[in-house]
């Protein structure tokens, strides 16, 4: 039987070197959830694909299906986020985690539409500046969380319900919590964290704009410490930014 030919529209998430001269390319697909596809001859200087399989590239791909992997046969490129995004550390650490987190969290078996519409959006931001790196990298992570039934509950204490003095976040309960409420174990997110993390999650940018810098970090800092949470392991991309902050 002949092999069947497909096209999609995928965000290269992850590279992988096979043999000499080919790669696996991990993909996050508009239709097909995750799949995992050969480029070969990729890593020869001759190669045709040139730069375009690099992390970040969001590409239109013809691909040869496969026993166990598919093989990429024609890729195009949508979008050049690779060369925008890892010319700057702080784009590119920002942007490692969101593919590192799309990778663990989105089934390769799921094909929703959503999981590539929201990494999408997330490294087009990046790319083209539209926020700070903090602020697109928390939305995408509390979205994220939120598409897979774990929205954050912000704004109101999870405990006593009130909406005064939140300044705390219990990761374990999702869910703000205000100073008479705090336990040992409730992270601190300090006025106005609560609020502009809950901006966040709606998409009100104008809101979230007027963040702090100091504010923007606890949130990402929350965000990336729920979404570990939630995958249940750590992200090897978060030690990575912020170890290239306090040095
Ligand atoms: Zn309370």
């Amino acid at each position: 039987m002949a092999a069947k030919t497909f096209r999609t529209k995928g965000i290269v998430l992850r590279t992988d070197r096979l043999g000499e001269a080919d790669r696996i390319i991990t993909l996050l697909t508009i239709d097909q959830g995750i799949i995992r596809a050969v480029a070969k001859g990729v890593r020869r200087t001759s190669s045709r694909y040139g730069a375009r399989l690099e992390l970040f590239s969001v590409i239109d791909a013809q691909l040869l299906s496969g026993r166990n992997l598919d093989i990429l046969t024609q890729v195009e490129v949508l979008y050049p986020f690779a060369q925008l995004i890892a010319r700057d550390y702080d784009l590119y650490t920002a942007g490692a985690i969101i593919v590192e987190t799309a990778l663990q969290l989105f089934a390769e078996d799921d094909p929703d539409p959503s999981h590539y519409r929201l990494t999408l959006g997330a490294l087009n931001a990046l790319a083209r500046r539209h926020h700070d790196p903090d602020l697109v990298l928390s939305a995408f992570l509390l979205r994220a969380m939120a598409q897979q039934g774990w929205a954050p509950q912000l704004g109101v204490c999870g405990n006593c319900g009130t909406n005064l003095n939140l300044n705390f976040f219990s990761v374990p309960q999702g869910c703000s919590i205000c100073d008479d409420c705090a336990t040992i174990e409730a992270m601190d997110l300090p006025r106005p964290g609560s609020q502009i993390a809950a901006a966040l999650l709606r998409g009100d940018w104008d809101l979230a704009e007027t963040a702090a810098r100091q504010t923007q970090k606890e949130i990402a800092h929350l965000a990336t410490t729920y979404a570990q949470w939630h995958l249940e392991r750590k992200l090897k991309s978060v030690p990575v930014r912020q170890h290239g902050r306090t040095s």
